[in-house]
């Protein structure tokens, strides 16, 4: 997908409004939760491109750049349009694995709301919330 498809996504994605979003550990089984097929696929593709020296990827509480692969992506936050019963895409934030472990599920909460008020401003923002740190 080129820089103008991609312009052309997030603006479509932040039109339809309110957005579903899963919190879950790196390595979850996602089988059984609401578009799982979509955010695996969201998953891997952000995987594979968070580790390469041109990734812009960045931890969305402390903002570390992954791309030095001295801290890994242990937690991801995946949200997808409410509005949509058969989304096509998903907006997705990596934690890092210090702040997995460190930072209290307030913090990592108050950290994923900004993040989605980037993407979707003034948008709500019904957490289905699970948190498996190991
Ligand atoms: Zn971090």
């Amino acid at each position: 997908m080129n820089r103008a498809a991609l312009r052309r996504e997030a603006a479509a994605f932040r039109r339809r409004g309110d957005l579903l979003t899963d919190l879950f550990a790196a390595g979850t089984d996602l089988r059984g939760r609401p578009h799982a097929g979509l955010k695996q696929r969201t998953v891997s593709y952000y995987e594979a491109n968070s580790y390469s020296p041109a990734s812009s990827h960045q931890c969305f509480v402390c903002q570390w750049h992954f791309h030095s692969r001295a801290r890994l992506a242990a937690a991801f936050l995946i949200a997808v349009p409410a509005a949509d019963p058969h989304p096509t895409a998903a907006a997705i934030g990596a934690i890092c694995d210090a702040c997995w472990r460190s930072e209290s599920v307030s913090e990592i909460e108050i950290s994923a709301t900004r993040l989605l008020h980037r993407v979707c401003p003034g948008g709500r923002f019904p957490h289905t919330r699970t948190i498996n740190p190991d």
